[in-house]
This record gives C-alpha cells, structure tokens and sequence, in this order.
C-alpha cells in the first residue's frame, strides 16, 4: 500500500515521528511524506524533524502563514497536484490543523480515503477553527483512529459505523515515551538556571485567545500575576508574538521581571521544562495531554477542552480567561494540594503500532469507482449491497 501522511505544523511533526517509524516497519507499505508548510521556519519545523528522526519531506508545499482562506487557496491545488501524480492508496492526516482537514477534503475529491489519527475529539466549540476541521476531517475520513474513549462515543453518536473507528490511544504519548532518553539529557534546566519545581512553563497561541485584543489584554494579565509568584518561563508562538507587538503588549511581557520571554522551544527541550516545572499555563491541546500523562499540574485558558479526559481523569484544569481562578488554582499548586490524575486508557505509547497493525489487515474499499480504473468493462460490474439499499 501507498500511504502518504501529511503534516503541516508542529504538533502534526510530534505526532507523525512514531506513526512514520513504525509503518515503516512493515514490509506491506510504501510512504510519502508531504509537508504543507504552513510551519516553516528552524524552531517549528526543521528543529522537530531533526530531533524526531522525521526523513525529509518527499513533497514540500510551501504554503506558510496567512489567512485561513489564503491557505486553503493554495493547499488544495497543491495536494491535488500531488495526489494525481502520486495516486496513494490512503492519505493519513493527523490533529486538527488546516492541513488536516485539507488533505481529506483534496483526497475524497480524489477518490482516495482517508485514515486521521486524532479522530472524534469534539469540543463543540465552532468558534475555533480546529473544531471545524475535526468534524469536516472526520466526515471525509474511511478509518477513524480515536485518541480516547470519549472521542469513539463521540463519532459512534454522530452516526459514523463501528466498523471505521478504532480505538488505539493517544500518539503524542507515543513520542514522550520514543525520546524519553533524549529530553532527559536536555540541558535545558542548566541554561536557563532553573531548579525542579521551581519555575512554571506558559505557552499561549490558540486564535481565539490571541486574535482578540480584549482575551490578548486578559492573558498578559494573568501572565504577570503568574510571573509575581513563580520565575515563569514563556515561549512565545510566532503568531502571539505578532499580535502582542500590533496593540503594544509585547513591550509589557519583556518588561516583567520575573518572566523569560523565548523563542520557541525544540521539542526536547519543551518536553524536559515540562516534566520538571510545578505547573504548566497553557492553551495547547498538546500539551494539556502531555502535562496529564507528566501528572503535572496544567492551567487551561480556554472555557472548554475537546481533550475530556485529561480534565476528568488527568491533572488539566480549564480557568477560563478568570484570573480570580488562576489564582486560586496557584494556591492549591503551592500547598500541593492539586487535584491526583490518572493517565487514560491506551496512552501507553502503543497507539502507532496498533494503527500498524489495522493498516496491514486492511486493503482499500473497492468500489465501482477504482473498478473502472483498473480497466473492467461496464457489463461486467456487480452493483453491491449500497445500490440495494438504497432501492435503486
Ligand atoms: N512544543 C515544543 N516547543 C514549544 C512549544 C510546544 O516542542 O516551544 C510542543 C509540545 O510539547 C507539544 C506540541 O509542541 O508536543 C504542541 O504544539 P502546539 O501547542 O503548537 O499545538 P496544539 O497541540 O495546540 O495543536
């Protein structure tokens, strides 16, 4: 089988690493990476491939940052070009970033199904972009591949058949535990003077937050409360770094005392600031899982989170843009009185192999469609059980 995995942004390069390396395992699979482009640069795409083995990208894409809209104009074309001249036999796309649902979009135009791992997580949030693309992705996806138990109840309730969803557990736990012993050497701690437990690690870009001025004001506010109780550690996304600059909040985070405002960090060191902070202020899916399955205390600035179970079972609380909360939240942090989390069920870093292990046993749906390409006369065409059906 053909299988060419699409990816586009970080998290999607933290989430193909292992998929990649265990599909190649198999004998069965030819792959293809296609990299969209829309993160470009050393510290969001070049840095990731190199420290997560990632080979080169077979196709490069070059579509950066944008408009939503402007992205879509040239991803679709793009991909199409690539699939007609490469004709897979299943486009794999993982999370819920543009490039995702413009994969599955391009590949069912082209006949050709689509497997997303991260499937079904909802956060009923149509506000955000990544809410639209997981539904839209999943809707055009053959094989369903869901991250948790809530994310299959998810798409069994929206009527997708049981047969497509399989539920093998979260990816990103997969690379936390495939480079364990190289975050672990990270120097990281040593650099930036840190102590275990002495520092709390702040990542904000999600569009909703940045994007608007009046929620932007808001976060630099509960950044300076965190920054006057805890050495706070930030890493700024290129997009909030952007946004803060246009309504001159950028000048306020460099002038707090207590806060070292960075660039974005590679994925070893992120990951070691992680496992060795008191608590993490975030409002990335990522690491809202990354911080349960560390059991580490997480502040969520969002009202709402498609990852349940990291706030039902994990160490994750969602604060809202409520500054009273997060301070109370810090209180609870400094007594160690947080909240005792479970990790969840299948985030046990297998989740690549078991997606493996279905693509071997599965061979591409045939339907009158590729029946035709492979050249069968038109008389010789059983219409299957969907004519049937539908009484046609
Ligand atoms: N990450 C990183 N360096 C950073 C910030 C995040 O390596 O400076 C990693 C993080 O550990 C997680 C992933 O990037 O694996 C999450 O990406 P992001 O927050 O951009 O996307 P989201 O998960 O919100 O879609």
């Amino acid at each position: 089988m053909k299988i060419c995995i699409v990816a586009g942004v970080r998290p999607n390069f933290v989430k193909i690493a292992p998929l990649y390396k265990e599909l190649s395992r198999s004998k069965k699979h030819q792959l293809l990476i296609v990299h969209t482009g829309q993160h470009f640069n050393n510290s969001l795409s070049k840095v990731f491939f190199e420290q997560l083995n990632i080979p080169k990208p077979d196709y490069y894409l070059n579509v950066n940052f944008g408009s939503i809209a402007s992205q879509y104009s040239l991803l679709l074309p793009r991909l199409s070009k690539v699939l007609s001249a490469e004709k897979p036999d299943l486009v794999t796309v993982v999370g819920d970033a543009n490039p995702s649902f413009a994969a599955s979009l391009t590949s069912a135009l082209n006949q050709i199904p689509v497997a997303h791992v991260e499937a079904g997580y909802r956060s009923m949030d149509y506000r955000m972009p990544e809410e639209i693309n997981r539904v839209l992705t999943d809707k055009l996806s053959t094989l369903l591949f869901a991250p948790t138990g809530t994310a299959k109840r998810n798409l069994l309730s929206e009527g997708f058949s049981p047969e497509q969803i399989f539920f093998v557990g979260n990816i990103m736990i997969d690379s936390l535990k495939m480079f364990k012993e190289k975050y672990e050497k990270s120097r990281i701690m040593d650099r930036l003077n840190l102590e275990k437990k002495g520092f709390c690690l702040v990542t904000i870009h999600r569009r909703e937050n940045v994007t608007d001025q009046g929620n932007l004001s808001k976060i630099v506010k509960i950044i300076f409360e965190v920054q006057k109780r805890i050495k706070t550690i930030f890493p700024i996304h290129p997009l909030t770094r952007k946004k803060m600059a246009e309504i001159n909040l950028l000048k306020k985070i460099e002038n707090m005392e207590n806060l070292l405002l960075a660039e974005p960090l590679p994925y070893f060191d992120f990951i070691k600031l992680e496992k060795e902070s008191l608590f993490v202020v975030t409002d990335s899916g990522g690491v809202q899982e990354e911080t349960t399955y560390f059991q580490k205390p997480c502040l969520t600035l969002r009202y709402n989170t498609e990852r349940v179970e990291t706030v039902l079972k994990g160490t994750n609380r969602l604060v809202g843009l409520e500054i009273e909360l997060v301070k109370k939240y810090i209180r609870k942090i400094e007594k160690g009185e947080w909240f005792e989390g479970t990790i969840p069920i299948r985030w046990d870093g297998e989740t690549a192999a078991r997606i493996r292990r279905i693509l071997e046993n599965w061979s591409k749906p045939v339907n009158w469609l590729n029946m035709l390409e492979k050249g069968v006369p038109i008389k010789e065409i059983k219409f299957d059980i969907q004519w049937k059906k539908f009484n046609l």
